[in-house]
């Protein structure tokens, strides 16, 4: 935790309160298929946040009026731990976690392929374990690769980051105290060939910090989803390398 007082600077000789770059990201771990039970389930670390995402489906619907003929239904759900922030948070749904899971929702079901599995749903779960601002980035980033690794058919990953403003300065993917006690927040997710399906800004830009903070963002997506794809393929190698006796004969392994 950094204490902040009246001649806060958020940047001192070009570097930020917990030593990064303005255009750097917090370290990020990314562990795929942690759960058992689930189809498909990551696990990542971005900075001080650690979150968790389940995928379960395509399966049944219920309540089964919300079924679509035509399509898979996607639903989402972001929780947070009680335990996750440093007051004890009230446990269960709020506004602000309707709002998550809307939004999150709504920045991974344009890729996936929905039209393949009518009538039934693929249900998301995110769990923030710890808090430390850019929570729906993690999640986003998390409940993308947990997707992948329970096989639903997607036309790409989609990568999240925010970019902000604090202390005048525009930065990649605020910590807490940046978040708390800066100028502005604007979490993005993005497909691989630049497609953004979530972008939402707290605090004020002027035109040119919004377009500086865009690109600074789309760079962070860059990096995240080189990390994304690296996670899986490391989960597949690790899987081929296990079974590399077991493969029928004329299969191709590709290493
Ligand atoms: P995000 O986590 O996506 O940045 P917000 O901007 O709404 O979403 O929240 C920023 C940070 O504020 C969270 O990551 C968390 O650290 C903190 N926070 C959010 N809700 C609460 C809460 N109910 N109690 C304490 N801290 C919270």
């Amino acid at each position: 935790m950094i204490f902040m007082d009246e001649d806060l600077s958020f940047l001192k000789n070009g570097f930020r309160l917990d030593g990064r770059r303005p255009d750097e990201l917090r370290p990020i771990k990314i562990e795929v298929g942690v759960l058992s039970r689930a189809d498909g389930s990551c696990y990542i670390e971005m900075g001080d946040n650690k979150v968790i995402a389940a995928v379960y489906g395509p399966r049944e619907v219920h309540p089964r009026h919300l079924q679509k003929v035509t399509r898979a239904i996607v639903r989402f759900r972001y929780n947070m731990a009680s335990f996750s922030v440093e007051e004890r948070k009230r446990p269960g749904p709020d506004r602000r976690s309707h709002e998550v899971s809307k939004v999150s929702r709504e920045a991974l079901e344009p890729v996936i392929l929905t039209a393949y599995f009518p009538r039934s749903v693929v249900d998301i779960f995110v769990e923030v374990l710890q808090a430390d601002a850019g929570t729906r980035t993690a999640g986003i980033n998390a409940a993308s690769v947990a997707l992948a690794d329970a096989g639903i058919p997607m036309t790409s990953l989609v990568s999240a980051c925010a970019a902000g403003k604090a202390g005048g300065h525009i930065m990649l993917d605020l910590m807490k105290e940046e978040d708390n006690f800066g100028e502005a927040d604007m979490p993005i997710a993005m497909t691989p060939s630049g497609e953004i399906s979530l972008l939402q800004m707290d605090g004020n830009f002027t035109q040119e910090e919004f377009g500086e903070a865009l690109e600074l963002a789309k760079n962070g997506c860059r990096q995240i989803y080189d990390i994304q794809r690296k996670a899986l393929s490391d989960k597949y190698r690790k899987m081929s390398g296990e079974k590399s006796n077991e493969v029928a004969e004329g299969v191709e392994v590709y290493e």
